[in-house]
């Protein structure tokens, strides 16, 4: 809206500075914008549009030369209207296309040219009227864009060309119905037609058209039917540039809602992601990898990038999608982190957008690093009473669920106390690390294995019977005892109580269990060590 009303003022400023009725205005200006527009567009190598402006500005400067003169219009200078045509006519080829669907209605506008290529008093100018009438066949699916994808750049020069289409129809018409007067405001819509084309071809390399931009454009199309309304111009002309302006006007304003709608959008899709980002923490993914969290945090890329497929933070902190060529930098301090893309990135991402989600990532992944530091025992690497307390429900959610059943072992290194008496608390630990790495290695990734006590150890066996915990444990026993810790001369070896080995009902049961394990261990002890007892 405020465009459109800076659009109007724009057009009353340019309206005051070159008012319609002076001479000078059509014979010299409108020849200089197409010559000025015409070489800043080949400046800027944009050579068919820029050649197209540069012959017919040539083409209207030679007619004024005609006129001022008095020379007779020879059929030579027709060759710099000709040859504009043709460039035009290649730079509107060149520009890509849609199947035109709102833009068709604009397509009546032709019938103005059609209409005076039937005028035989027009002699070469009917060839005009026919290539224009083919023009606006060639504009109509290219600016089908600005009718679904708001007002770029094309907005100003399809709106530029369009007034150059019909300016051209509208003079051949005039002359049929018995000439215009010089100074007729139709050639005003010609010399705008010249500058919206040269600033909107330059506007379209920046993708969004400026705010200046999109004001002219539709000024430009308000000037449309305001220019026509004056005498003498037979009623056609009027109705059809009326409803250019009127057509085109409602386009670039439905343009424009489309935009403004895209925009609210993308500002509902800002919510969606800042939301997920916020919510992503180690305790709603249920889970202390970090891959998970990584995996989250490119659900929540998603709504912003929707080609987003992989997301990785290098060494062990790991990659989730896949890796693409199309990578974007993830500023993450210290880290390599890296988002990977579909395929190369198409419109500009939002700004801060990769700090953001860089600094969220860090914090939640530094949140899995404590937690897993609050849950885990760190002479052993196995978890600890409270990392029990955290696994324990989620385990036994899982076998309820499936009816597994969950057996309990609870064991105790034989004679430790003589281990830390004779050769020192240090050699202790080396032994507790080893019964450590030999519990990781020998219980599945959904059995829990805990530090319960100081040389105490708990076991969770997920879909374990008692024979088969028991199995299990024996194959502990075997391996600790046939290993070696320097200086300890002798075999070490350890105790079990197992108990269990049914679908449990609810935590109470297991830790009854806990008990009764605890209870079978004692058993093993008192009855001579180095054994397995079933409670
Ligand atoms: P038993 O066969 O009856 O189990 O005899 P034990 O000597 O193993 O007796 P007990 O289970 O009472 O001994 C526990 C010892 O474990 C006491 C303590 O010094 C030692 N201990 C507990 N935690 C640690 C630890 O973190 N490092 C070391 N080196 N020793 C520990
Ligand atoms: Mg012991
Ligand atoms: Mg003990």
């Amino acid at each position: 809206m405020v465009a459109y009303w800076l659009g109007l003022l724009v057009l009353i400023l340019f309206l005051g500075l070159f008012p319609p009725t002076a001479p000078w205005s059509e014979r010299f200006l409108t020849p200089l914008v197409a010559l000025v527009g015409g070489g800043v567009l080949l400046m800027r190598k944009e050579a068919a549009f820029g050649l197209g402006l540069l012959f017919w500005g040539l083409g209207d400067l030679a007619w004024t030369l005609e006129d001022l003169t008095g020379w007779s219009r020879g059929l030579y200078l027709e060759f710099p209207y000709l040859i504009g045509y043709l460039f035009l006519t290649l730079g509107l080829l060149k520009v890509s296309a849609s199947p035109p669907r709102l833009s068709l209605g604009l397509l009546p506008l032709g019938l103005l040219g059609l209409l005076s290529a039937l005028q035989p008093k027009l002699g070469i100018d009917r060839i005009y009227m026919v290539w224009d009438a083919l023009l606006l066949l060639l504009l109509l699916p290219r600016l089908e864009l600005v009718f679904q994808k708001g007002p770029g750049g094309r907005a100003l020069w399809g709106v530029g060309l369009l007034l150059l289409l019909v300016a051209d129809m509208a003079y051949a018409f005039l002359e049929a119905a018995g000439g215009y007067p010089t100074g007729h405001p139709v050639h005003l819509l010609w010399t705008l037609g010249y500058l919206l084309l040269a600033l909107g071809v330059l506007e379209e390399r920046k993708v969004r058209a400026s705010f200046l931009g999109q004001a002219l454009a539709l000024g430009g199309l308000f000037l449309m039917p305001a220019s026509l309304v004056n005498d003498p111009s037979p009623w056609e002309v009027r109705v059809l540039a009326l409803y250019g302006g009127l057509v085109g006007g409602l386009g670039l304003l439905y343009a424009n809602y489309l935009e403004w709608h895209r925009t609210e959008e993308k500002g509902l899709r800002w919510t969606r992601f800042l939301e997920e980002l916020a919510r992503l923490s180690p305790s709603v993914t249920q889970t202390l990898s970090p891959e998970a969290l990584l995996m989250g945090a490119l659900e929540a890329t998603r709504h912003l990038l929707p080609t987003a497929v992989g997301l990785e933070v290098r060494g062990r902190r790991g990659l989730v999608g896949e890796r693409t060529p199309y990578a974007l930098t993830i500023p993450l301090s210290g880290d390599a982190a890296y988002l990977y893309l579909q395929g190369p990135l198409e419109e500009s991402i939002p700004p801060g957008f990769l700090s953001l989600l860089g600094e969220r990532i860090r914090q939640v992944l530094r949140q899995v690093e404590w937690g897993t530091l609050a849950l885990t025992d760190p002479l052993t690497g196995l978890l600890n009473r409270r990392g029990l307390e955290v696994e324990l429900p989620k385990l036994l959610a899982l076998a309820r669920r499936y009816q597994v059943p969950l057996s309990v072992v609870m064991l105790d290194i034989d004679r430790f106390k003589r281990v830390n008496d004779t050769y020192g608390h240090p050699v202790g630990d080396e032994v507790l690390r080893l019964l450590g790495r030999i519990l990781k290695a020998s219980v599945r990734q959904e059995d829990l294995a805990v530090r319960y006590g100081g040389e105490e150890f708990l076991l969770l066996l997920y879909g374990a019977g008692r024979e088969a915990a028991k199995e299990v444990v024996e194959r502990i026993r075997y391996r600790f005892r046939s290993q070696r810790v320097d200086p300890v001369p002798y075999p070490l070896t350890l105790s079990a109580g197992i108990a269990g080995g049914e679908v449990p009902e609810n935590e109470a049961q297991v830790e009854e269990c806990i008990l009764k394990a605890d209870y079978a261990l004692l058993r093993a002890k008192e009855t001579g060590r180095d054994r397995v007892t079933l409670a």
